[in-house]
């Protein structure tokens, strides 16, 4: 590798043969198995605490839902975050990405939506620019001021529209103007937003040069992701509850169907994503982490391997493909990370396993030996 990109990916013989090699700094890695830095292509990095406190609640069997209705869930990390400084928030984001990067991350996607009214929003998508400058990983940002409707307007009947009014009018032309983001995402369910507002947010983000994804399918089937089809959303996310139509669908458009099997396991649910059937349809599936206090605390993307294997059924190399390539496609940078070519950025991680497969077989067990961003080590295990 050369200026942080990879020159040459190929056996020990053929890259030592060629004549820029002669130079080049050795670095062994003692026969570890050498991956592509992971993409994880969906997290909710900025938020202001953990939600521990609801962990026994979901134990007992009170549901997601009723927690939220109880004003637990999102509103709940929404009430920390506004009254977050911006020093605490960043101090917590970074310590996440230092993790991050300990598990073989290399690129995190993150979004906005625990602020849900212009100052907030715009305060988490800033601390994403000061963050990418900050540490080594790549973060791509993601405004999701379409998350769930804020408290102060679920008081009037015609509250949700209104807020998708301050979304489209006014918050949407601000985080363009400022440059803050490349995507716009909506949570299109039950106890959200409805397909047709989503529509509405998704299509207005599209206008202003940002390119959708789709919270989708997830607690109910709303028809988001024939939506995210509709629209050539980067990607759709969970689809817990897709249908064949959806599976068809997605399998004939290059919409992402990016699965976070880590929720369902949190959550405790036992209904996965059909990754099965997307793939055998020929969709093209990531993984992701969805790193979020709520429904997925954690940063971890072997364990995220692990259960796509043992619970949606994918063999190692797919979970790996969806966790590399397949997800930096999902964030529109596959010419850039997402394997190891001649051309790419040296987005790696070693893992200390005989063999690939080992890496999800070993669940809940860190064999990351090292990280590179870049062509810098940014992270080796003592
Ligand atoms: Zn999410």
């Amino acid at each position: 590798m050369c200026d942080g990109r990879i020159v040459a990916a190929d056996t020990r013989a053929r890259v030592e043969s060629r004549k820029d090699a002669r130079q080049a700094e050795k670095i062994d890695v003692g026969g570890r198995v050498i991956l592509p830095g992971f993409v994880d292509s969906h997290t909710h990095l900025v938020h202001a605490a953990s939600r521990a406190e609801e962990y026994e609640l979901k134990i007992q069997g009170v549901s997601y839902e009723e927690i939220a209705k109880k004003g637990g869930g999102i509103l709940n990390s929404v009430r920390r975050l506004r009254v977050a400084t911006s020093d605490a928030l960043k101090r917590r984001a970074l310590g996440a990405l230092q993790e991050f990067a300990s598990y073989g991350t290399t690129t995190v996607e993150a979004k906005s939506g625990y602020g849900l009214d212009v100052a907030s929003e715009l305060k988490i998508l800033q601390l994403h620019r000061e963050l990418n400058r900050a540490q080594p990983l790549e973060i791509v940002s993601t405004f999701m001021g379409a998350h769930v409707v804020p408290a102060e307007y679920r008081v009037s009947p015609d509250g949700a529209e209104r807020y998708v009014e301050l979304l489209t009018e006014q918050l949407l032309p601000e985080v363009v103007n400022e440059g803050l983001a490349e995507f716009c995402d909506a949570f299109c369910d039950r106890g959200a937003f409805t397909r047709s507002q989503s529509k509405r947010i998704l299509s207005e983000g599209k206008q202003h040069g940002l390119a959708p994804r789709v919270h989708a399918e997830q607690l109910s089937r709303t028809g988001a992701a024939q939506l995210a089809v509709e629209l050539e959303a980067a990607s759709c996310d969970h689809l817990e509850h897709i249908n064949s139509t959806d599976i068809r669908r997605l399998a004939k458009s290059r919409t992402v169907a990016t699965l976070l099997p880590g929720c369902d396991f949190h959550l405790g649910w036992k209904k996965y994503a059909p990754a099965r059937k997307l793939i055998d349809a020929g969709a093209i599936v990531g993984l992701a982490t969805d790193y979020n206090p709520g429904t997925c605390p954690t940063v971890s993307m072997p364990i995220i391997l692990s259960l796509a294997c043992t619970q949606l059924r994918m063999t190692p190399a797919e979970a790996i493909a969806a966790a590399t390539i397949n997800a930096a496609f999902a964030l529109r940078r596959d010419d850039r990370i997402g394997s190891l070519e001649a051309g790419k950025q040296a987005d790696l991680a070693v893992f200390a396993v005989e063999h690939f497969r080992e890496i999800p077989y070993y669940f809940g067990m860190n064999r990351c030996w090292m990280t590179m961003k870049r062509g810098e080590i940014i992270h080796m295990q003592d």
